[in-house]
């Protein structure tokens, strides 16, 4: 909620109403919205039928359990202008399927936010976030990914908001793949073992 807030105020924008990619991006939505004074809405639904065939190994076919995992409120959010709130933009894939989605239900205008700072470095520390070479933050600039995901405009939350949302200093937390500083040593035969395993 805290993170989103402050991503209101760091990344303001003009519009008609706040949604949220669920699950991971609601309730930072919903922060934002309060701090924004703009209107928050359900623009997305899970399509609950799918159940979890959506993932394969391949890229093709997950773009296509996107499309199926997720449905635009056509109602909700045709001719208006949008601002999406998502938690995170790994490897822009999916953010890029959704924002295309919700232009198809008739969505005047989708501006992403980000409840994070761009993910740029890898996780040594069992959470899949990728190589470097797939994640979107660390090949291009924010104003390419904009393009890449068909965004009217991008923001993400500083490094020092995420901090502050949290209530506690960086010290206290890991934020390796945001800012490449590990709060341990990162072995060698551990970065060999995440390139070796993909
Ligand atoms: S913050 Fe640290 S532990 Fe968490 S995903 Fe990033 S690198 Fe991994």
């Amino acid at each position: 909620w805290e993170a989103g807030k402050l991503l209101a105020k760091e990344h303001p924008v003009e519009a008609d109403l706040v949604i949220g990619v669920p699950d991971s991006g609601t309730v930072s939505a919903m922060g934002y919205a309060e701090a924004a004074g703009i209107p928050f809405g359900i623009g997305l639904i899970k399509n609950r039928y799918v159940g979890r065939t959506f993932i394969k190994a391949t890229q093709s076919s997950r773009e296509i359990g996107v499309k199926l995992k997720l449905n635009a409120v056509k109602e909700a959010v045709r001719g208006k202008r949008l601002i999406m709130v998502d938690d995170s933009i790994v490897r822009g894939t999916t953010s890029g399927l959704i924002v295309k989605v919700l232009k198809e239900a008739g969505a005047k205008e989708v501006h992403v936010r980000v409840s994070s700072p761009p993910v740029m470095h890898s996780c040594y520390f069992g959470i899949d976030t990728s190589t470097r070479k797939e994640l979107i933050g660390a090949q291009r600039k924010i104003e390419e990914i904009r393009q890449y995901i068909g965004a009217d405009s991008l923001g993400y939350l500083s490094l020092d908001g995420l901090m502050k949302a949290t209530g506690f200093s960086g010290e206290r937390f890991c934020t390796g793949c945001f800012s490449g500083a590990y709060p341990i040593e990162v072995p060698r035969e551990g970065k060999r073992y995440v390139f070796e395993k993909r």
